[in-house]
């Protein structure tokens, strides 16, 4: 019997060509072909007479072919093949379009199922290229609820779904990781019959039980995860640390603090009494001041006579974080480092030498903090920021390297708060509810291409105002997304046609750290007025000059993205603006557009996101740094994931340390899930 963990090219029928195309969906062994999960499905199971056939609607008919088929090239490259076919209730022509091959397999007098959709034209109704197989071959395209895949050029329907059905033919569906009680408790499917029929469904309710199954236990295992490294925190002790006056802090800051944020400082205070490692998630919408709040933490940590380290998910957050940090705890007697991957050799081992001496209290950077190298003499609390962009693996192998100290995650994603609390049900949270006062709102306004010249106005009169403008592009370069704007392309355009009087500057992730530094270096000290972008700029970028920011193709983002990029303005004192640029035409895109228009309440935007595209995109996207769910992007309802957590939350309590092959087991798909840094779990 074949493993699951062979690669494909053990199949018959996969060569490198073929196993490069699936390797491009992601598939290299037989488990990834087997968890190759459709991406939609066709009811093809019902019957109907010729005389049922609806106008528009895909259908399943049984028909006897009239008449041979007939071909008749109409010019060069398209030959037309015409067959009538008939039940007792009517008559339908058919006409395939160079498919002369294929259907010479439809002999006069014999009988077919076919699959198509009639179309009603002028000179009456008809079909075209219905797919067809006979009455005594096996169901294949008909017959059944057919799987839709995702697919690449190269690869069709047929040829994934064979390859599969092959796979699990060859070493059966993935092993049982579900505790039997759990089975039985919630009536989820056995594994022994999920992958079965998430492929090759018997019947709807069939289906809906393997994708019920197959999405409880993702969760299952992500829930588990959580709970495990929940556990294994409350474990570990650490010195409780004294109550420190705030007064000299709260003295330096150049404004008072919102009550949302001295809530937030106060629960962390709290925690860190405690005796035991705080494990907690700050949450605020795009500029409510959650930098104070770390700095708050670090200052109490310090004078506790333990260091902080900060991480970043960019040089250019790093970097700024830096500044602000630096200038306001330095005088406070926190010495501050900075770390990241672009640094010098030599300023990298000053830096590094200055915390293992234990003189620097404060590192702030990249992930470079906790590269091998890096060794802190006391650190206490570790803290990262805008933790979607790390990942839950990230997180955990951070935990490790600061086992024994306190960990506080800041997020302004603004997820849905019956998401977060499954997405982070390891941790405590903290919300900061409330920007500080005297924000702008930033009118948001959706426009098309129609707009063009007057937008290319409004920047102008913007930038001789003294102000800035960013300009946030989906795409680096040309070709990437169909029909998106690149980044590349449009800065040089703006800068020759439409602004040559005016500096443009282009910043991409595909640039150095130095590059892009420098860059921005730039815009922030105003020598670049208008900044085209990609969603490099998402997070934590703060130019308060800049009042403008342009989205162009603004379809191609989620709500949520928009509303952080609409986020880097409005810092600063002066009227803000966000123009959406959109030319689709889709009433339900243009209505989720316009939704950004009328609050500026992330929370409420992330809700609605949820209900207009569903929580498959929360999932979907990498962006919470989620492992990849599968079958929870299939659909999804919420109460499902409720019941998986308490389910998981229930058994980790019962069983997590245990070391029976059933405990193993999930253990090690919990490793599996992670991939990485997963030490923690074996
Ligand atoms: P976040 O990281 O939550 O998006 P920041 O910490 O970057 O927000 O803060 C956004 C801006 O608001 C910064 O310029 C910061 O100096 C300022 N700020 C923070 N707290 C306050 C406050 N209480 N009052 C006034 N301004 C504040
Ligand atoms: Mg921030």
């Amino acid at each position: 019997m074949a493993h699951r963990t062979d690669s494909i090219q053990t199949m018959k029928g996969i060569g490198p060509a073929k196993e490069k195309l699936f390797a491009s969906l992601g598939i290299h062994t037989l488990e990834d072909l087997i968890c190759h999960y459709p991406r939609t499905y066709e009811d093809r199971t019902r019957l109907c007479t010729i005389a049922q056939l609806e106008v528009d609607m895909p259908s399943c008919f049984r028909a006897m072919v009239m008449t041979n088929p007939r071909s008749h090239k109409i010019r060069k490259g398209l030959e037309l093949t015409k067959v009538t076919v008939a039940d007792h209730s009517g008559r339908l022509n058919i006409t395939f379009f160079n498919r002369r091959f294929g259907t010479e397999q439809l002999v006069a007098g014999n009988e077919y199922i076919f699959y198509g959709t009639v179309t009603g034209d002028f000179g009456g109704y008809g079909m075209t290229n219905p797919v067809f197989e006979s009455m005594d071959s096996s169901p294949g395209v008909t017959r059944r609820i057919l799987p839709i895949y995702p697919l690449t050029a190269g690869l069709t329907n047929q040829a994934v779904s064979k390859a599969i059905s092959q796979a699990l033919a060859l070493c059966g569906p993935p092993e049982e990781i579900l505790p039997k009680e759990i089975l039985e408790q919630y009536h989820i499917m056995g594994a022994d019959r999920a992958y079965y029929a998430i492929h090759q469904p018997q019947s709807p309710e069939d289906l809906d039980h393997a994708r019920r199954r197959l999405i409880f236990e993702e969760f299952f295992v992500f829930s588990a995860a959580l709970s495990l490294m929940r556990a294994q925190r409350t474990l570990v002790t650490v010195q409780p640390y004294l109550r420190r006056d705030l007064t000299p802090f709260f003295e330096a800051l150049p404004f008072s603090l919102t009550k949302a944020q001295r809530r937030a400082i106060e629960e962390i205070s709290n925690d860190f009494s405690k005796g035991f490692p705080m494990n907690r998630l700050l949450q605020g919408d795009v500029g409510s001041g959650k930098t104070m709040v770390a700095a708050a933490a670090a200052y109490l940590a310090c004078k506790n006579g333990q260091q902080t380290a900060l991480m970043a998910p960019t040089e250019i957050l790093a970097e700024q974080h830096y500044k602000t940090l630096t200038g306001l705890l330095t005088p406070l007697g926190v010495q501050c480092i900075l770390l990241t991957g672009s640094m010098t050799p030599k300023e990298k081992r000053l830096a590094r030498e200055a915390l293992s001496s234990g003189e620097a209290y404060l590192a702030v950077g990249t992930h470079a903090l906790f590269s091998k190298s890096t060794e802190f003499s006391h650190l206490g609390l570790v803290i990262t920021d805008e933790q979607h962009r790390f990942g839950v693996a990230q997180r955990a192998a951070l935990s490790e390297k600061g086992s024994g100290s306190h960990l506080l995650v800041m997020s302004a994603t603004p997820i849905p708060r019956t998401l977060a609390l499954i997405l982070y049900g390891d941790l405590e949270v903290s919300v900061l509810d409330e920007l500080p006062p005297g924000r702008q709102v930033i009118d948001t306004f959706l426009v098309n291409e129609s707009y063009r010249a007057r937008l290319n106005g409004f920047i102008r009169k913007e930038v001789q105002a003294g102000h800035q403008c960013y300009i946030v592009c989906p795409a680096v370069e040309e070709g990437e997304t169909e029909s998106g704007k690149a980044a590349q392309t449009w800065a040089e355009t703006l800068q020759r046609t439409v602004f040559p009087d005016l500096p443009v500057a282009l910043i991409h992730g595909r640039m150095k750290g130095s590059e892009k530094e420098e860059v921005m270096g730039a815009f922030s000290r105003g020598e670049a007025k208008i900044l085209v972008a990609t969603t490099v700029i998402e997070v934590g970028v703060d130019v308060p000059n800049a009042t403008l920011m342009v989205v162009e193709d603004a379809d191609r983002f989620g709500l949520s993205q928009l509303h952080q990029l609409r986020g880097r303005v409005g810092r600063g004192r002066d009227k803000s603006w966000c123009i959406l640029v959109s030319n689709s035409r889709n009433p339900d895109t243009l209505l989720r557009l316009k939704s950004l228009c009328k609050t500026t309440d992330g929370f409420r935007i992330a809700e609605e996101d949820l209900k207009l595209r569903g929580p498959g995109d929360f999932f979907g996207h990498r962006q919470h740094g989620l492992p990849t769910f599968r079958a929870a992007s299939l659909s999804m309802d919420l109460e499902l994931l409720k019941q998986a957590q308490a389910a998981a939350a229930d058994w980790v309590n019962l069983h997590g340390a245990e070391h029976t092959p059933e405990a193993q087991a999930l253990r090690s798909r919990i490793a599996h899930l992670f991939r990485d840094g997963m030490g923690t779990f074996n």
